[in-house]
């Protein structure tokens, strides 16, 4: 049997896939197709040679874009597809195969996600029109952190807006912490103990794992919560929304806007929300810039020290996402803010890893808490959950 997974990550006008075998060895297919719905639409990839394509696909919707991505997997007949879902609700707690139940299901949790949820639709009613003898399997970004405790998901609120409408906290970027903390509890000696995760890309956040399971994690309700990212603002006084309102007459929309899209690294430093750039702007003494970094390390170490309190040992840190991946400067300043916990970085092998690279950043000899960047591989993992669904409903 061919056990290829096509997995599938549908926004409202875009379709992410990647075709990926069982096999690691065999060669991955991906690509993006974009601006969908529009005249300008295209589907741009990569194919087994590692040769980039560009195809214009004017006007094309989601369905002819699936047609278009079948056209380009070389003959490779995926077995099954898998859709990476946003916000699974409390229904959700690990991969779904998808039927009519499980869509009613999504679809009901999409007031928690409007931006995602009917998008993430979308892509699941084009690829049964595309693939209709398919099995589908909805893989959620929330579902790994359904293992978290009543204390880390309730926020201190009145009890019936919990029980009625459902607002706690649930956490993002499960394919990710749940990847990295499971490849770290591979490959160190220290073995599936307690891991602080750091997932740093243009969305980003912190979770506590124990054992393979979450325990606690930085974002909430929404993506919103935590960390300082991209263009979010993380964490603000809960009272801020109503001093904006009063003090500059500022709707709901306005102050959503500015909180999600112009803060964050882009509004801290008043240039960019590109990391890369902000590095290069503070080295050039970019005051916004440096100030930027600053409070981007801070919030972050002072997430993971807030997090290891959910652990009962601490067995290591793991950076992933762009940022966490490939700046050596962010992974430094943030374990030199947790001074009391035990780490020994070697700057020489924090400075060599970049770009791909998988590895423990110890110093030799140190016995205590490690430091590990581990690329995360968030299509690896949702092939892996459709796969095991799969052989769970065989
Ligand atoms: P997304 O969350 O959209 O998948 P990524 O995980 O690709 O995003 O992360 C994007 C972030 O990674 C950007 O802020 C980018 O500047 C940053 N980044 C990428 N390469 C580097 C680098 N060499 N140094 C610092 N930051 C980097």
């Amino acid at each position: 049997m061919n056990a290829s997974v096509l997995v599938i990550n549908c926004g409202s006008s875009s379709i992410k896939y990647a075709l990926i075998d069982e096999d690691p060895q065999a060669p991955r297919l991906d690509g993006i197709a974009e601006r969908l719905g529009s005249q300008a639409a295209v589907l741009k990839g990569t194919d087994s040679a590692g040769e980039r394509f560009s195809q214009p696909l004017p006007g094309a919707d989601h369905a002819q874009a699936l047609s278009a991505i079948l056209d380009r997997l070389e003959g490779r007949k995926p077995s099954a597809v898998g859709h990476r879902i946003v916000h699974g609700g409390e229904h959700f707690t690990q991969a779904a195969l998808i039927d009519d139940g499980v869509i009613a299901a999504i679809d009901s949790t999409a007031a928690l996600a409007p931006l995602h949820n009917p998008a993430n639709l979308t892509g699941v009613a084009a690829t049964r029109q595309v693939f209709p003898s398919l099995p589908q399997v909805a893989v959620f970004d929330t579902a790994f952190h359904q293992t978290l405790p009543p204390r880390a998901y309730r926020y201190a609120l009145p009890d019936a807006l919990y029980r009625d409408h459902g607002i706690r906290r649930y956490g993002f970027h499960g394919t990710s912490h749940a990847y990295v903390s499971q490849r770290a509890s591979q490959l160190s000696t220290h073995g599936a103990g307690g891991w602080l995760t750091a997932h740093l890309g243009n969305g980003c956040s912190t979770s506590a794992v124990w054992q393979n399971q979450s325990l606690d994690t930085s974002m909430g309700l929404t993506p919103l919560e935590g960390l300082v990212m991209g263009t979010r603002s993380g964490d603000v006084d809960p009272g801020l929304h109503a001093h904006l309102h009063r003090q500059l007459g500022w709707s709901l929309d306005e102050i959503d806007n500015v909180l999600n899209k112009q803060s964050g690294l882009l509004g801290l430093s008043g240039l960019t929300n590109d990391m890369r750039e902000i590095e290069q702007a503070a080295e050039q003494g970019h005051a916004g810039a440096s100030l930027a970094v600053e409070v981007f390390c801070y919030r972050i170490a002072k997430s993971l020290a807030g997090l290891s309190c959910a652990l009962p040992t601490l067995d290591g840190v793991i950076f992933t996402g762009g940022i966490g991946e490939n700046s050596p400067q962010v992974r430094r300043r943030v374990i030199q803010l947790m001074p009391h916990f035990g780490f020994a970085l070697d700057d020489a092998t924090n400075d060599a890893t970049i770009r791909g690279r998988e590895g423990a950043l110890d110093r030799a000899d140190h016995r205590g808490p490690e430091v590990w960047v581990i690329p995360t591989d968030e299509e690896a993992r949702i092939a892996m959950e459709t796969r095991h669904c799969l052989e769970t409903h065989a």
